[in-house]
This record gives C-alpha cells, structure tokens and sequence, in this order.
C-alpha cells in the first residue's frame, strides 16, 4: 500500500430506505482492500436510475445505500496487488467488468462480462463494504456509490482516462450517455442511410441520437413531451423531432407518417414508460425492424402489444448499450476528447455535494438535461 491506510470521514449522499429523503451524510470510507482503490471524486452527475434506486421500485437496490453510479475522479490510496493504477490516475468507474477472457468477452456476442459482472448484492466482490455511517453498514449503487467525496472500486470496475479530460464530460459518459451512444453503435449497429426513431431525450436518447449519427443513419426522429429537447436533439444530429402532446395519434403513427408509412429500421426506448415500450416496437418496419429497451422503469412486469412482435420484428434488451466496459468506454473517451459530440449540450444544472437535495428540483425543470455534482 503505498498511501495512508486510515479510514477517510467525508461527506456522502445516503438514502436510508426505499422512497426516504436522501441525506447529506458524515460517512467513514475504509482504506482499499487487494485489487481495489480509494477514489478522491472530482464530481458526480445524476442519471435516471438514481431516482429509481431512491424510490426503491425495482429489487435490484440495498439500503441504507450510498447513492450514485455516474462520476470521475483521481486515485488517492491504492490497494495491495495493484499494478494497472496508480496515485493521481484520473479514472471513472464502471458497473460491468471486462476480463477480455471469458466466453462473452471473447465471443463480441454481449458486454456482460461474467469474470466481472454486474454486482446486484450492493457490495464489494468478497460480499463486504468499504462505506458505513454511524456505524452501518452501507450498500453500493450496484458496484460503488459516486455521490461521495470519497469510494473504493474494485480495479476490474474501473477506466483510466486522460487527465486533461472535462470532467463533467467524463462523468457523462460513465452511463447515461454512453447507455445511448452504445445502443445505437454496438447492440442495434444502425446501418448507413436507415431511419431510426428515439423515444424519451434524456442523456440516454440523445447519446441513441448521436449514436444513430456517427453509424450513418439518415433519417433520425426524435420523440419527447418536452418541446425544449428538439433543440437538443437536433445538436446531436436529430432531423425530425415529434412531441406526442401536440396530436391525438399515437407515437407509432406518428414516426411512420415520417418514414413512408412503413416505420423505421429501428427504434430506441429509453424512457422506461411501460407502454412507450409497445409503441417503441409498433414504430419499426414489419418483419425486420428492431426496438431495443435501454430505459430503465419502475415497473418490474408491464403490459406489452404481442401483436407488434409476431410480426416479424425484434425486441432486444441492452444494459450500458451493449458498451464493453473497458475498451469501448475507452473509445468513447477518446471521442469525447476529439469532440465527436457536443456534450456541453447535457450540462445544464450543477449542485454541490452539500446541496444535493436542490438537484431534485432541478430534475423538475424542462430544461434540465444533466446535473453535475460537484464535490
Ligand atoms: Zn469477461
Ligand atoms: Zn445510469
């Protein structure tokens, strides 16, 4: 160990229980453990799983939880075994692993590494936490919990970027838009000169926009409830953008009034609105049209339209948009350093970590994209 080894006292964003208040919290950060690094967080942003681990809906969430899965920070203390980071790297975290040796690693077939999998327990990988408040033992926000000055990660959850890099900008790219981006890149491989529609202009549906983009595609309808996003939308390389509020048709109609009556090649959910994810599907061409579900909602089962899946089209599940979580993210940041997209776009609010629960009204206001959390 090459740094102190004494446990950190520092401010962190607790929730206690499902649907409770979040609280700014005195929390004890332990010294990393073997293969594991105590992060200093330059900031955090807020992504829509966040409000659902909150609210606590689905069961994927362990309370009292250290909230927040988006940030970047710099390497403070680093653990025994430790050779691929060392003090001052600048690093954003990841929730999938990538150990570029199992069968999915290898196969190209899914991200879902399963040396180093998504971590649904809230702790680390020998089942214990590095977190605790007033003596509680507290639960990660799947593989660590970003809205803290202080987090230890385990180094087969973590990406080394370069230091000159925005930060907000790298903490948007550890999920949200990244979610987006990938989806269209890696899980759907949009084709040169198709159409595609986007459902929700979130982080997450812009990041699909520009995505859809850089493949080539050419016609690109954007749809959300809030007029302020077809600005957005555009800025990532939108071309029709459709407010479902301002006619008594429904979504689906209204994209393939757009692509000749016959829908698009394919389609991106990312809202997590259960209907949206019928509708997403009915918007694709028959027999060959894709949808894929990237939103996460709250509803663990929801009704689904059987009829637009018979025929022909396909429905597809895609979790951090089919991106290996190591060499992918690593292209994304490159990109972001080369501005291949306007990421300034997404930052329209920024808290401090001792103001945290202004950020949820934020979150209320139309404009409001992405907050960053300032530490
Ligand atoms: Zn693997
Ligand atoms: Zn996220």
């Amino acid at each position: 160990m090459t740094n102190t080894s004494k446990v950190i006292t520092c401010k962190g964003a607790v929730c206690w229980g499902a649907g409770e208040d979040v609280r700014l919290e005195e929390i004890q950060v332990d010294p990393p453990k073997a293969n594991e690094v105590r992060v200093k967080m330059i900031c955090a942003s807020i992504c829509h799983s966040d409000i659902t681990s909150i609210q606590g809906l689905l069961p994927y969430f362990h309370y009292p939880l250290a909230l927040g899965h988006e940030g970047v920070g710099v390497v403070e203390t680093v653990g025994d075994g430790v050779t691929n980071f060392k003090e001052g790297d600048m690093v954003i975290p990841t929730y999938i692993g990538e150990c570029k040796e199992c069968e999915h690693c290898i196969s190209g077939k899914s991200n879902m590494c399963l040396t180093y999998p998504m971590r649904f327990t809230g702790l680390m990988p020998d089942n214990t936490s590095r977190m605790s408040c007033r003596g509680n033992t507290l639960y990660y926000c799947l593989t660590f919990g970003t809205w803290s000055e202080y987090t230890v990660i385990d180094v087969n959850y973590l990406v080394k970027v370069d230091p000159s890099m925005n930060p907000a900008h790298a903490s948007f790219i550890s999920c949200g838009f990244s979610t987006g981006y990938g989806a269209a890149w890696k899980e759907a491989r949009v084709e040169k000169g198709s159409s595609v529609a986007v459902f929700g202009l979130g982080a997450v549906g812009l990041g699909a926009i520009s995505g859809a983009k850089m493949m080539g595609a050419s016609n690109i309808i954007g749809i959300d409830t809030n007029d302020m996003k077809r600005e957005k939308g555009e800025a990532f390389g939108m071309t029709h953008f459709i407010n479902p509020k301002d006619s008594e048709k429904s979504p689906s109609t209204l994209v393939k009034e757009l692509s000749n009556g016959c829908g698009v090649d394919c389609s991106f959910e990312c809202t997590g609105v259960g209907p949206l994810l019928t509708e997403s599907l009915e918007a694709t061409k028959l027999g060959s049209g894709k949808a894929i579900s990237i939103g996460a909602g709250n509803e663990v089962t929801i009704p689904f339209g059987h009829g637009s899946l018979l025929f022909g089209r396909t429905l597809k599940g895609s979790i951090f948009g089919g991106l290996k979580a190591i060499s992918d993210l690593s292209i994304m940041a490159d990109k972001c350093q080369k501005q291949e997209f306007p990421l300034e776009e997404l930052h329209t609010h920024e808290v401090q970590l001792g103001d945290i629960n202004e950020a949820f009204e934020m979150l209320k206001q139309p404009s409001c994209v992405k907050i960053v959390i300032k530490m």
